[in-house]
């Protein structure tokens, strides 16, 4: 059966490419997610072309499309600095290394083509010619009904490729669906297959259900199944781990909770889904509150996601920054004197300062709608009113405010390059902290003198 979608939103640059082709005689669909996105009204992230000519028709009929996949049968065309992959339809035959076919071999039927797609709701394709849908596995109907359901078998599709079982778990949270209960019972089954995909793969992965509304819909999934024990075992630790009077959730709801109530990019939301991984290891019964305590939480998280975010593959900047936020997402301002205040920047970077009150703000909505306070917000209120201030005001926040640098140093003390000088200059800085009258260059060296002095005796 086929159904006539609206094709306003395909973009003027992929109508030509499909008659490009029909000009040669060839047929063309549009394919893949992009017809899911088509029909739920989302804007697709890419466009995808499939076609009945061969690679090598589709390098002859656009001479200038790049050879990205030609083995696979995938070129893509440039138009207007979009890219387009043209692929030409193929079905797959055996896998052997849990991620690719063994080999692919070209067909010129759509609804083959159609089959070798991981769900039913990516596995439609519509002509651009009449907008006829063909949609061979009710992709539509699980669209209408909410559900993510393998094409086929699908304890044999994730038995395949195991980057599928994480596709699963992201699209139902971009899509807000839920798994169909068979394709739900295959990921547990077909773990050993998961193993083979590469930790930038599962990053990516992550990544992308960050950008959802709820990625905590994928990250339930993997719990569930056993995907998350594989990847991150840490955060296995928090599930059932119960906290204290201030919280609804146990460690893992609340990561939950609060993940999906940050607001911010997927980085910062990876810091959230992290920020109280430490909790399950420094949890303790204090027989002062009757309560859960735990001491010191942030900075075990913070060593704790170091080897996580290694073993993932962000990038250093990445890590260092979900590191930083982990590391300091705790503090209790109630009132802090201007120095405290600077003290805190220095600690924690001005750079951080904004993806902290974010984390701060999820935190807080994560802790279960009847535990927030309205002083709970007053109180972030309060830190930042004061935090722009100190910054409004520009003291000194780091070495490089002072007024006496390293070469001042060497010259006026006579001191040659080393270690030293940054030593000394963190100790300046600690009292312009205390007191921005200090930063005065004859003061400074006076007081540096008086340090060198010290570190003599
Ligand atoms: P996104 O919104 O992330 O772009 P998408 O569904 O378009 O989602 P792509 O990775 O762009 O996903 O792939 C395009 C299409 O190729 C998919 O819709 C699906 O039909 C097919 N596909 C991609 N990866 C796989 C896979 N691992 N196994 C089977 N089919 C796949
Ligand atoms: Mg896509």
């Amino acid at each position: 059966m086929t159904e006539t979608i609206s094709l306003d939103a395909v973009p003027a640059d992929v109508f030509a490419i499909c008659r490009t082709l029909a000009d040669k005689g060839k047929r063309a669909w549009i394919v893949g997610g992009c017809v899911r996105d088509l029909i739920l009204g989302r804007t697709a992230s890419d466009w995808d072309v499939c076609t009945d000519a061969l690679p090598d028709d589709l390098l002859r009929i656009f001479p200038r499309a790049v050879p990205t996949g030609i083995a696979h049968g995938t070129v893509t065309v440039v138009k207007n600095h979009e890219h387009y992959e043209v692929t030409t339809l193929r079905g797959e035959t055996t896998y052997s290394d849990g991620r690719r076919p063994d080999s692919v071999f070209f067909v010129d039927d759509i609804t083959a083509d159609l089959a070798r797609r991981d769900f039913t709701v990516n596995a439609m394709a519509i002509s651009p010619v009449d907008g006829h849908l063909i949609d061979p596995f009710d992709g539509q109907g699980d669209l209408r009904r909410g559900i993510l359901r393998a094409v086929g078998d699908a304890h044999a599709r994730f038995s395949e490729d195991g980057l599928r079982v994480l596709r699963a778990a992201r699209f139902s949270a971009q899509l807000g669906f839920a798994l169909d209960p068979a394709t739900h019972r295959a990921i547990g089954d077909t773990l050993d297959t998961f193993r083979k995909v590469s930790a930038e793969r599962i990053r990516d992965e992550w990544m992308k259900a960050m950008k959802s509304n709820k990625p905590s819909m994928a990250f339930e999934i993997m719990r569930e199944t056993g995907l998350l024990a594989i990847i991150c075992p840490e955060l296995m630790e928090s599930v059932g781990v119960d906290q204290n009077r201030y919280h609804t959730f146990d460690v893992w709801g609340h990561a939950m909770s609060c993940m999906d109530a940050c607001v911010g990019d997927p980085v910062l939301r990876i810091s959230a889904l992290f920020h109280d991984v430490g909790k399950p290891r420094s949890r303790a019964f204090s027989d002062k509150t009757k309560d859960y305590t735990f001491y010191e939480h942030e900075r075990i998280g913070a060593e704790m996601v170091r080897p996580i975010c290694e073993r993932l593959r962000f990038s250093t900047d990445e890590r260092g920054r979900i590191e930083d936020l982990v590391r300091f997402h705790m503090w209790h301002y109630d009132g802090w004197t201007d120095a405290a205040v600077r003290r805190w920047i220095r600690r924690v970077g001005t750079h951080r300062v904004e993806d902290l009150y974010a984390l701060r703000e999820a935190d807080i909505r994560g802790k279960g709608p009847t535990k927030v306070t309205p002083e709970d917000f007053d109180s972030l209120g309060a830190l930042k009113a004061h935090v722009e201030r100190i910054l409004a005001e520009g003291a000194a926040l780091t070495t490089k405010d002072l007024k006496v640098n390293g070469n001042d140093l060497m010259r006026e003390l006579a001191l040659k390059p080393g270690r030293i000088l940054g030593e000394i200059l963190e100790q300046l800085l600690e009292g312009v902290i205390n007191d921005p009258t200090e930063n005065d260059r004859d003061r400074l060296l006076a007081r540096a003198r008086e340090i060198v002095g010290g570190k003599k005796d």
